[in-house]
């Protein structure tokens, strides 16, 4: 390109040359460097007069700036950057930097271009649906507590108190995230501590108080007398016996990101969730340098992962040694031999230390079931209402927020 550029450039015709590139890199996902491709257009702006842009994961403005005055580019592509967060250029003019709502390369803008609702966001589900959630003042002024501090409660938080409620959120860990916490501790889905960050400050800005290492009950809620409730308890990880297994040979997966659960050398991890869960956890044990084979019950692994972070995960599993089998189930252990179902086969994997399940949540509903003559002040979001992922919590915290 540095040799056909200058030939273009030459007709006169084009006023300035973006530089991106093909194949699965393009939108790149998380887990990917970020600004890996403004050497490209730095090559071409040794060749070329024109302005020259650059793209790829730039989200961070102070990275952006530093391009500029490098003079790496002339123009810097932000487009995820400012989908998650369209403020980003007047909160970056103001210096309100702490403040802006990050893009974590999530990719739900890219799985949704053909969907029939349209495109949006990850992290901002107003992107797209802009007159459906907009934001306007409350009428009533309202006492709102939030029981849960992941990423359904804390945005269901941000909006209420944006429009004008007194919000109060107990969370029963000592720290602000729910599960993007377990998430965020494998390598390359670090960035999921990002939306923990935003909503820190977004909460502390509008004054939400927010009670850490509190488990709500119901005599919790008798004292704050709310008018209103929102359950935003989340999900359990879902569990499974065994026949044969001893004890701690099966352990949870969460517990292992968590550090709270160690696994042996050689490890079997059940990866049912369908999404990122197992498999990221499959990639954490292989980073640790354990034997890893993964028996993933549905036909295809993965199978609700967005394209392009699938092909980059399943890439790095290869190149680390995992293996992964599908339509395949633990019947039962004996010793240290795991027997396994393959479709109609039988199989069994031998000198397996430590079995991690990953099975997905469950919704954690049990507060939620107990509140009795509250429940008609009670509304459920997230995961306590419905599993799904990072999205459609996030989704249910903004409508709640927006409507309540
Ligand atoms: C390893 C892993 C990887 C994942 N990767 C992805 C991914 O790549 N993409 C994606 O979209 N999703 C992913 N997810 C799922 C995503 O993280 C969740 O869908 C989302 O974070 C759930 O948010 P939530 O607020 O509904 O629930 P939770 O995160 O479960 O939050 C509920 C909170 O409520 C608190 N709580 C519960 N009971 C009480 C009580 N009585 N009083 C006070 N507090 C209480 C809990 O401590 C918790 O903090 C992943 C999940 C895991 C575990």
């Amino acid at each position: 390109m540095k040799r056909i550029t200058p030939q273009l450039v030459a007709s006169g015709k084009l006023d300035y040359v973006s530089v991106s590139l093909g194949g699965g890199n393009v939108i790149a996902p998380m887990g990917t460097p970020h600004g890996a491709y403004v050497y490209l257009a730095e090559g071409i702006k040794e060749v070329v007069k024109v302005p020259v842009f650059c793209i790829g994961r730039i989200v961070d403005p102070i990275m952006a700036e530093e391009i500029l005055i490098r003079k790496r580019a002339d123009m810097v592509g932000m487009t995820r950057a400012n989908m998650a967060d369209p403020e980003l250029a007047q909160k970056t003019k103001e210096g309100r930097l702490g403040e802006i709502r990050p893009c974590i390369g999530l990719m739900t803008c890219w799985s949704r271009t053909a969907h029939p609702e349209g495109i949006t966001c990850g992290l901002n589900p107003s992107v797209g649906h802009e007159e459906k959630f907009r934001m306007t003042p409350a009428g009533k002024k309202k006492r709102i507590l939030v029981i849960g501090g992941g990423a359904a409660g804390m945005e269901a938080a941000r909006v209420a108190a944006e429009r004008g409620h007194s919000v109060t959120l107990y969370e029963r860990q000592a720290y602000l995230g729910g599960q993007l916490v377990i998430a965020a501790k494998t390598i390359n889905r670090v960035e999921m501590n990002k939306p923990i960050h935003y909503y820190q400050s977004q909460l502390k800005r509008l004054g939400v108080q927010v009670h850490l290492g509190t488990a709500v009950t119901r005599e919790t809620i008798g004292r704050e007398s709310p008018d209103e409730i929102i359950v935003a308890s989340g999900g359990l990880p879902k569990g499974m016996s065994i026949p044969g297994a001893g004890s701690g040979q099966v352990v949870q997966g969460r517990d292992v990101l968590l550090g709270m659960a160690k696994t042996g050398n050689r490890v079997v991890v059940v990866a049912a969730d369908g999404g990122m869960e197992g498999l990221s956890t499959a990639e954490f044990l292989a980073d640790q340098g354990k034997t890893v084979e993964v028996l993933i019950p549905q036909y295809k692994a993965g199978q609700d992962l967005e394209k392009i972070t699938g092909f980059h995960l399943f890439y790095r599993l290869n190149q680390k040694k995992v293996i992964l089998t599908t339509r395949a189930r633990i019947e039962a252990v004996k010793g240290k031999t795991v027997i396994i179902a393959k479709g109609s086969d039988k199989g069994q994997i031998e000198n397996v230390d430590t079995i991690v399940l990953s099975l997905g949540s469950i919704s954690n509903d049990a507060l939620l079931r107990d509140l009795g003559s509250l429940k008609n002040k009670a509304h459920a979001v997230g995961q306590c209402r419905q599993v799904g992922g990072l999205f459609e919590s996030i989704s249910d915290g903004l409508k709640i927020g927006l409507e309540i």
